[in-house]
């Protein structure tokens, strides 16, 4: 789906003509790009400091649908995600490349529209663009960004060091990305079945802004060094929350409790949730795609947490032989599973 109806045939331009079409006018931003686009390969400097490095690819067809997203979302989406895992780590994140498989449907204009999100995001997280690549793809489009930052190697939060009765914590809410998504394949349903029928998507911005034009937690890192917390594991929730947890527990050799009543869930996510016959809790745990982060700190930094209105704590970590277990509004206690919760009944 692209807002431009001028088509310019990307081969009219050549490769060459393309990348530096997209490219020209980059200005660097950050003092460790020494050398960006235009050589074999760019030139980093990250003295001194230990240097994050992490990639994700998207396929047309199975990680976006162009029928309901924007290519300018899909590139601000595409650079999210990848900022996201530097966040995780606790790093600071400062370059990313591009690489991508164009197939012939695509003209410049639409490459175009992919880009103006790409340097949206760039901008906003203040990211250099310093390379990537561009090929011809047989079919559907193929978006690959590597993220580089760097972090202090004491700085640094892994996934495996959570400690038992560290206390649990998520930022934002969950699930509402996967409630947009209910929405957006429900109207694609209903365009394809009749094509003048117009979306029917009111109201409902914030949770189609979750879905399509996630955000990275910058401001949750920056947050958490201005309170002098250091988490002792973390994690970003690119799958659920079920997920991640069992990450760090699995990792870290822990077990864990998550409190269902304290998953934050924003009001919009729970009416959609039930309007479409969900369990919201359900839309939190194995949803995914909220690119919020989920972090364990010591007991002694409670004090610091608990008064911040965008963390949650949802539970804690436990010794291993207790389980991964998520215990109920209800009270009852079940194992925490990554997926499979349609067997979980819906609270009344
Ligand atoms: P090479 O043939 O050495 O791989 P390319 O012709 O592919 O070089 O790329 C030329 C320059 O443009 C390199 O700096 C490369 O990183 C950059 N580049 C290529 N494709 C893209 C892209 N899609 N987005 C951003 N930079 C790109
Ligand atoms: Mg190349």
């Amino acid at each position: 789906m692209f807002e431009n109806r001028e088509r310019t045939s990307i081969e009219s331009l050549g490769e060459f003509g393309l990348i530096d079409h997209l490219t020209k006018q980059i200005k660097l931003k950050q003092e460790s790009t020494v050398k960006g686009i235009g050589d074999d390969a760019a030139v980093l400097d990250f003295t001194g400091k230990k240097v994050l490095v992490s990639t994700d690819m998207l396929l047309e067809g199975i990680h976006f649908d162009l029928a309901y997203t924007p290519l300018k979302h899909l590139g601000y989406k595409a650079v999210q995600v990848n900022l996201s895992d530097i966040y995780a780590m606790n790093g600071i994140a400062t370059q990313v490349t591009v690489s991508l498989g164009i197939s012939s449907k695509f003209p410049l204009e639409a490459v175009e529209e992919l880009y103006q999100g790409i340097y949206l995001a760039c901008e906003k997280y203040n990211i250099d663009l310093v390379g990537g690549d561009t090929t011809a793809s047989r079919q559907g489009l193929v978006i690959s960004v590597t993220a580089l930052g760097y972090a202090d190697e004491k700085d640094i939060v892994y996934r495996n060091t959570a400690e038992e009765g560290d206390l649990i914590c998520v930022s934002g809410d969950l699930g509402g990305a996967y409630a947009g998504l209910q929405l957006l394949e429900r109207e694609k349903l209903v365009y394809i079945e009749n094509p003048n029928i117009q979306p029917d998507l009111e109201g409902k911005d914030y949770i189609i802004e979750r879905q399509l034009k996630p955000e990275a937690r910058k401001d949750i890192i920056e947050l958490l060094k201005d309170i002098d917390v250091k988490p002792t594991a973390m994690i970003d929730i690119s799958d659920g929350l079920a997920s991640e947890t069992l990450h760090i527990c699995k990792q870290s050799n822990k077990g864990c409790n998550l409190y269902e009543e304290k998953i934050p869930l924003d009001p919009m996510t729970y009416e959609t949730a039930r309007e479409f016959n969900l369990d919201p809790t359900v839309c939190a745990l194995s949803g995914g795609e909220d690119y919020e982060l989920l972090f364990t700190i010591k007991q002694a930094d409670y004090e610091k947490i608990k008064l911040q209105m965008d963390i949650s704590i949802i539970g804690h970590v436990t010794e291993a032989s207790a389980g991964c277990n998520l215990i109920t509004k209800a009270g009852v206690i079940h194992a925490l599973k990554a997926q499979g919760w349609n067997a979980f009944p819906p609270a009344p």
